[in-house]
């Protein structure tokens, strides 16, 4: 049977790396790294994010910065916020939680976003310096997975690769970043052939998809390494709902060499990316060393 993949313990691990960062950066150096957070509308969703983010970046030493717009708040004072953020020397990071409200242009906010404090790793310039193997910020959940894959796996060299699903946030980065170390990397999504002979040649199978356990186990090559970044509400019978992720989970433990459960997967390795995202702004807006291990 399979491994579990401990995402909540691994995430607690790098939160408690980042805080040790972060205490000797504020008791060394006299910097405390600043996150701020722009949330605009009312998203019932959003605001446990934003919640959550905002806890975590407390407990780890950081300073947060909360933005909370109404959602009639117009594309110029949202980036009118932006440019006083972009020259706060206090902030190191910036995320606008997504999705915005329809009036409001998200790539032209993203865009306004300066790149070093651009911790979701979303702005253009960090996807094309991800994408021509720069140094860049990251997208956190793909970070997230690449962190667990080397910690399970070591290298990943030479190792077939297969990324299920193309997003601007999860497939595209994650499938970067597998080629960035060394994987032989194929990108599956909505339109490819026989995807079921394309996930069985994966040694290691990515899958972030949004369709409950779309993935059975007798799709999965034996000894795989199996990352499922799917977050899916289902009935769970009796009025109650339960989340699972795009890989059936029971049956493909039964094949795969590891796999990350959901919940306790993925999902607690994306806030902690997002931390040590901005603690690595943060030393690189200050010429300090970066933090190992922590960024890609
Ligand atoms: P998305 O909807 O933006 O992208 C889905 C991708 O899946 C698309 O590229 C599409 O081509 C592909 N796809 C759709 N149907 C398919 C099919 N039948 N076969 C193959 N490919 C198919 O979604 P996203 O934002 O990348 O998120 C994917 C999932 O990951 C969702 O369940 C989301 O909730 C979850 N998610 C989790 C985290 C986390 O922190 N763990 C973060 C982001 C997203």
């Amino acid at each position: 049977r399979a491994a579990r993949i401990d995402g909540k313990g691994f995430a607690a691990g790098v939160r408690a790396r980042v805080a040790d960062h972060v205490a000797e950066l504020t008791s060394v150096q006299g910097i405390t790294p600043g996150l701020a957070v722009v949330l605009v509308g009312e998203d019932p969703a959003s605001e446990v994010y934003v919640r959550n983010k905002a806890r975590q970046t407390r407990e780890v030493g950081m300073t947060g910065f909360e933005h909370k717009l109404a959602a009639e708040t117009t594309q110029a004072e949202l980036l009118t916020l932006l440019a006083r953020l972009n020259a706060d020397p206090a902030v190191h990071g910036i995320l606008v939680q997504l999705p915005l409200p329809r009036h409001i242009d998200t790539e032209a906010v993203l865009a306004a976003i300066d790149p070093a404090k651009d911790v979701d790793g979303f702005h253009v310039s960090n996807v094309g310096l991800l994408a021509t193997g720069q140094k860049a910020l990251v997208p956190c959940t793909p970070l997230g997975c690449l962190m667990m894959l080397r910690d399970r796996l070591g290298s990943l060299k030479g190792l077939n690769a297969v990324v299920v699903g193309r997003s601007n946030i999860v497939g595209r980065p994650m499938a970067q970043l597998l080629l960035r170390d060394d994987c032989t990397v194929t990108v599956a999504h909505r339109h490819s052939r026989d995807l079921e002979a394309i996930c069985r040649g994966a040694d290691i199978l990515v899958v972030a998809v949004g369709r409950p356990r779309m993935i059975p186990g007798d799709w999965i090559k034996p000894g795989a390494t199996v990352i499922d970044v799917g977050i899916n509400r289902i009935e769970a019978g009796d009025g109650r709902t339960r989340l699972v992720g795009d890989v059936d989970f029971d049956d493909a433990a039964r094949v795969a060499g590891a796999i990350t459960p959901v919940p306790g997967g993925v999902g607690p390795m994306t806030i902690a990316c997002l931390l040590s995202n901005t603690l690595t702004a943060c030393c690189r807006a200050h010429g300090l060393p970066e933090p190992e291990g922590l960024t890609a």
